[in-house]
């Protein structure tokens, strides 16, 4: 189907002639969609959205709940020749207007909760049309897609148009605005669907937000590019995903969902037939790694990606999947480690900053070409801002973001290292090491850490604990103790919050 349009063809392939095939299940009502009337509802959203004025590369923004038409605005987006630009659930009014004025959207898809408050930004940044899709699947979307035809042929869309734009979580300075072709896009889904074996016979859980390059792209294309199905859920609920795991065969999460699910009775069982556990995003703990195999069975499979090159790396589908690394770069994608300073590349097992170059990488940050000359270069290797190294196998490992490095008194210290320590301390749970303004050694180690339920732990405790195991440079100057430490939607712990909050603690 939709030969003419690049990434549209390659995610309904599986499905063209299949149409009687179910695409998904809907929690909690149970409410199942077959191929047929997905595509159908994809094509009358595409209808809706030509109607409404958009044109081959405008951009459709959304910020709406995690619904099925939500899917379909996204599919009928790529099948009207738009770019699809969804936003953060969580984002304020005065922060969706500076993703409007920055992106200039045709239209505006929100909550008819936030209609209201949106209506005069989306005016001043020039939105054509706004409509409203809410939880339940009501809003005016809804109603305009209900008095569309099905039958809408797709737009001519090329490997390097634009599929989607995704703003960056912006935890330093602006949000900037990865563009994603739609070669990007087809080629990662494909390599996925491949490297961990999906197929038709596949039932998702899918539990992760659709405005995030993890459920938007790797859940949703892979299980469409398989042709399998998902049990398509509009939140994470521990308990409700241990009870579909019986009729599913694989669930993809951040780590926060199997330290929840490592919390409930009857795992063991419950996630026998399933195949397959992926975990991104954020670093999964190898301790979590360990718990989940000794009550499943199952190594979690670890995967390294991030909105500006989907998927990088992961660890083998058959063969051993390394806790506390990412595996190996996935097929077609290179990956280096580079010094920060002089940009050459390392040795085998030394720490710098990794590089990508692949089909996978996106084209460039949306209008902000200084940013995009900084970061991406001009032979088509993207600086990721992630330390990490590769060891003598080929394994990858993650060590930090770049950001988040410490130099105190000129020495580096990597956080992952002094949180492995402390977190293998009795009564931890986890912990965040950050570095904050010192007056004699610029920067301080600080660390925060969480204990285990009911574990009495005292800051003298950890900072005893570690005293013969990391060099004084690296020990903490100051432990703090957190009952949780502050985590975005994905699951990664907010250091900058961390920063903020501390920046006092040793000056
Ligand atoms: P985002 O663009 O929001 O998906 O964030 C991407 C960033 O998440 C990457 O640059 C990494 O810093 C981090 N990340 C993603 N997957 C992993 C992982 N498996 N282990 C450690 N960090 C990860």
């Amino acid at each position: 189907m939709y030969r003419q349009n690049y990434l549209a063809h390659a995610i309904s392939r599986a499905s063209d002639g299949r149409g009687e095939g179910l695409f998904l299940t809907r929690h909690p009502d149970g409410a199942t969609v077959r191929y047929a009337d997905f595509w159908k509802n994809a094509e009358r959203m595409a209808a809706v959205l030509v109607a409404a004025g958009v044109t081959p590369g405008d951009r459709v923004a959304v910020q709406a709940p995690k619904t099925v038409a939500m899917l379909e605005l996204y599919v009928g987006c790529v099948l009207a020749g738009g770019v699809f630009l969804p936003l953060n659930t969580a984002y304020t009014p005065a922060e969706v207007a500076y993703f409007l004025g920055d992106a200039r959207p045709r239209v505006l898809v929100c909550d008819p909760e936030k209609l209201e408050a949106l209506t005069p930004i989306a005016v001043e940044a020039g939105v054509a049309n706004i409509f409203t899709l809410g939880a339940g699947e009501i809003g005016s979307l809804i109603d305009a897609r209900a008095g569309a035809e099905p039958g809408f042929t797709a737009v001519a869309r090329g490997a390097q148009d634009l599929a989607a734009i995704l703003y960056t979580s912006g935890t330093t300075g602006r949000s900037k605005g990865a563009m994603l072709t739609h070669r990007a896009l087809a080629s990662n889904s494909e390599v996925l669907r491949d490297y961990w074996r999906f197929t038709s016979d596949d039932v998702l859980i899918h539990a992760l937000p659709i405005f995030h390059t993890h459920g938007l792209f790797v859940a949703t294309n892979v299980t469409l590019m398989a042709g399998g199905s998902c049990i398509f859920m509009p939140g994470f609920d521990a308990g409700a995903v241990l009870g579909y795991m019986p009729r599913a065969t694989a669930l993809m999460g951040v780590p926060t969902f199997y330290t929840r699910l490592l919390d409930q009775q009857g795992l063991g069982e419950a996630a026998k037939g399933m195949r397959l556990f992926v975990s991104g995003s954020a670093p999964l703990l190898a301790e979590t790694h360990e718990r989940w195999r000794a009550a499943t069975g199952h190594a979690i499979l670890e995967r390294y990606g991030m909105t500006e090159t989907n998927m990088n790396s992961s660890n083998p589908y058959e063969g051993e999947r390394r806790a506390g690394t990412v595996g190996f770069p996935l097929p077609g994608v290179e990956l280096k480690v580079c010094d920060a300073e002089t940009g050459q590349e390392v040795a085998t097992g030394q720490i710098g900053v990794i590089e990508v170059r692949g089909p996978n990488v996106f084209a460039g940050y949306w209008q902000m070409p200084e940013k995009t000359a900084e970061e991406l270069r001009a032979d088509g290797w993207f600086i990721t801002g992630d330390l990490g190294m590769v060891d003598a196998d080929g394994y990858v490992t993650i060590v930090g973001r770049g950001k988040d490095l410490i130099i105190t008194g000129g020495f580096n210290v990597y956080p992952k290292e002094v949180e492995g320590v402390i977190d293998a301390l009795p009564g931890v749970l986890e912990s965040a090491v950050i570095g904050v303004p010192h007056k004699d050694f610029g920067e301080g180690v600080v660390a925060v850490v969480v204990p285990e339920k009911g574990a009495d732990v005292s800051s003298e405790a950890i900072i005893d604990g570690v005293a013969d195991k990391l060099a004084k440079f690296k020990q903490p100057k100051s432990v703090v103790m957190l009952a949780e430490l502050p985590r975005n939607t994905m699951g990664k712990v907010q250091k900058n919050v961390l920063r903020e909050k501390y920046a006092a603690l040793l000056s």
